[in-house]
């Protein structure tokens, strides 16, 4: 029997220029893949074109190259697969598992701020934003077709309580990551009806990670901390969608003198930014710890 080959990838969005997190993200991702034997692979995540530049992208591959990391081509670009997460939809759609989504994020705030003032706590997603509210989910279905047929933009939502009820056994992913390794439990039940595809794109992070995770057979899946609750959602489509499950493996998260995560629009911890003050390959492996 040949043994599966394993596949790993780094997955950057050309929305801003790649910081120390990324460097980090990528350098774990080509040295475990090297020791295992593997393929590594880049991936660029551009569904949203309104963040997303060419020039962010040829950024990456500048700052890759200066790394002296070596991805396959040709790479996989998001924005040229959007059949593929389509079709992906359509089947949880025919499923009975997703629904479109009319309310704006303005009319949701108002929602969730008018709840609020009424001493209502409205529930959080584990990364803090408000779940969406169940109206749309709720709508009888002659008015739901009537407001399709009129042709107003909206996005399709994962019905999260039927979602769970047609995945069925409990969910889990083996960890291999330092903060907690083992099975752990997913629970995407608190993200709510996730976003499928938006009105300005026609799908979402959720479902293209997890069609391209599949789709280029990736068996170890190394990122950030910040997305280890996302995992949860993952698993959920991967089973829906009868996808297979990789290894997941969540790395710390390089913080700025004050703790906070480092975020795209903050320069001095920017590789290029970096690269212009002087600073070489091997001091970028000190600043992340490697
Ligand atoms: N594109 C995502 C980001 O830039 C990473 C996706 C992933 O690694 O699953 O944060």
């Amino acid at each position: 029997i040949p043994r599966q080959k394993t596949v790993f990838r780094f997955a950057p969005s050309p929305n801003g220029p790649l910081h120390l997190g990324h460097a980090l993200s990528a350098i774990l991702n080509r040295d475990m893949a090297a020791s295992a034997g593997g393929r590594f692979l880049l991936r660029i995540e551009d569904i949203d074109l309104t963040r997303c530049t060419p020039e962010f992208e040829a950024g990456i591959y500048v700052d890759l190259e200066w790394l002296a990391i070596e991805w396959e081509r040709p790479v996989r670009r998001q924005s040229e697969h959007f059949a593929d997460y389509q079709a992906a939809l359509q089947r949880l759609i025919g499923l009975g598992l997703a629904y479109p989504a009319f309310m704006t994020r303005g009319e949701t705030k108002t929602r969730v701020v008018a709840a609020e003032a009424n001493g209502v706590p409205w529930p959080r997603d584990p990364d803090g934003s408000p779940v969406y509210p169940p109206d749309d989910r709720e709508r009888a279905e002659s008015d739901r077709q009537k407001l399709l047929a009129s042709g107003v933009k909206h996005a399709w939502r994962l019905d999260m309580g039927k979602a769970l009820e047609a995945a069925g056994t409990p969910l889990s992913w083996v960890e291999t990551g330092d903060g907690n390794r083992g099975l752990i439990a997913a629970n995407p039940q608190a993200w709510g009806d996730v976003i499928l595809s938006r009105s300005d794109a026609p799908s979402s992070y959720h479902l293209s990670v997890v069609l391209d995770d599949a789709l280029q057979e990736v068996t170890h899946v190394v990122r950030g901390l910040d997305l280890f609750h996302s995992t949860s959602v993952h698993r959920l489509l991967q089973t829906l969608l009868g996808l297979p499950a990789p290894v997941y493996h969540h790395h710390r998260l390089i913080t700025d003198e004050d703790g906070r995560k480092l975020s795209k629009s903050r320069s001095d911890t920017g590789l290029a930014e970096l690269r212009e003050r002087g600073l070489l390959p091997a001091d970028i492996l000190r600043l992340v710890g490697l």
